[in-house]
């Protein structure tokens, strides 16, 4: 059997599975979306679906361009119509047990040339390879947020990953229209542990009384030059991811202190308030 190189399947159709989906759909690819649940695959779906709608509304797209887009794009509650996929991106929750557990069972599934890649954060893709009897086709991906308009890609190499599962994943990037840039397997690779500070300073300031997210916010955008500030970026990523990335290299790092987690964001995720995903975080959103 031989793997379709025009196909993608998407693990997760959650914040980051549902925009790599529509990445992947927009760059002309078959693609499969996964979750664990009806409920979930269709929330994915239908997200992907009204970007491509709004698009042709705003005249970006013709009629057929978008039916032909629709056409390519599907949901899935299977893991077994990941078989012959060229690359299977993974994008489910920053655990590294559900990750290892999701790895063992897409080695067994799919054709040993299917690429397996985690959109992983901060996670070990050492660890999460070595859940599969071939680490040598599994690698780190790791896009960011929201992937339809951020065009750098982490390509990070395990351990045991091989050259050429590397060579292709540069290629299927730029085939995806993205920037990718090679990165070591360690805790945050490059962005997400020089970005550490950006969080964990200002959650240290808020935890010291008197100044509001807001003013961290506006300093850090009108001074600094920042498109975002901490806060509103903690809502957009999602309080439990950044949470979970920060506890990740805190202990990547040996429990080194500058990456030490917040209880404030503790608080936060244990209240449920998860940021724009939940409707609030740092700020109150509206239904839209
Ligand atoms: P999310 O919570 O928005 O979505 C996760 C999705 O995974 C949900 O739809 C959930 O139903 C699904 N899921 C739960 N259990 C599953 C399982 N066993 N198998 C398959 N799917 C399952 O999370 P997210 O923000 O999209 O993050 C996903 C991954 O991407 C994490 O590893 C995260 O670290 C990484 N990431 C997140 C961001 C960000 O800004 N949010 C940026 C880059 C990378």
């Amino acid at each position: 059997m031989t793997i379709n190189q025009n196909q993608i399947a998407v693990v997760g159709a959650g914040t980051m599975g549902a925009g790599i989906a529509q990445v992947s759909v927009q760059a002309g690819m078959d693609t499969i979306l996964y979750d664990i649940s009806q409920e979930f695959v269709e929330r994915g779906l239908s997200r992907i679906r009204g970007f491509i709608q709004r698009n042709r509304e705003k005249g970006k797209l013709s009629k057929e361009e978008e039916g032909e887009m629709l056409s390519r794009l599907r949901g899935s509650l299977k893991l077994d119509d990941f078989r012959e996929s060229s690359i299977v991106i993974e994008a489910a929750p920053e655990k590294l047990e559900l990750k290892r557990d999701l790895f063992r069972q897409l080695d067994a599934i799919c054709v040993v040339e299917t690429l397996l890649a985690t959109n992983t954060s901060s996670l070990s893709v050492t660890a999460v390879a070595g859940a599969t009897r071939h680490p040598e086709r599994v690698l780190g991906m790791h896009f960011f947020n929201p992937p339809p308009l951020m065009a750098l890609v982490e390509i990070i190499q395990g351990e045991q990953t091989g050259d050429a599962t590397i060579q292709r994943a540069l290629d299927i990037s730029r085939r995806l229209g993205k920037t990718p840039v090679c990165a070591k397997d360690t805790p945050g690779f490059i962005v997400n542990r020089v970005a550490r500070a950006f969080y964990t300073e200002a959650l240290r300031i808020l935890g010291e009384g008197d100044v509001q997210p807001k003013t961290i916010d506006n300093i850090l955008k009108g001074a600094g030059g920042f498109p975002m500030g901490p806060f509103e970026l903690m809502d957009l990523i999602g309080i439990d991811i950044n949470l979970a990335v920060t506890e990740s290299l805190y202990s990547g790092f040996f429990q080194e202190p500058r990456f030490r987690p917040s209880s404030i964001q503790q608080r936060m995720v244990l209240s449920g308030n998860l940021g724009r995903k939940t409707g609030r975080g740092f700020y109150t959103y509206g239904k839209n």
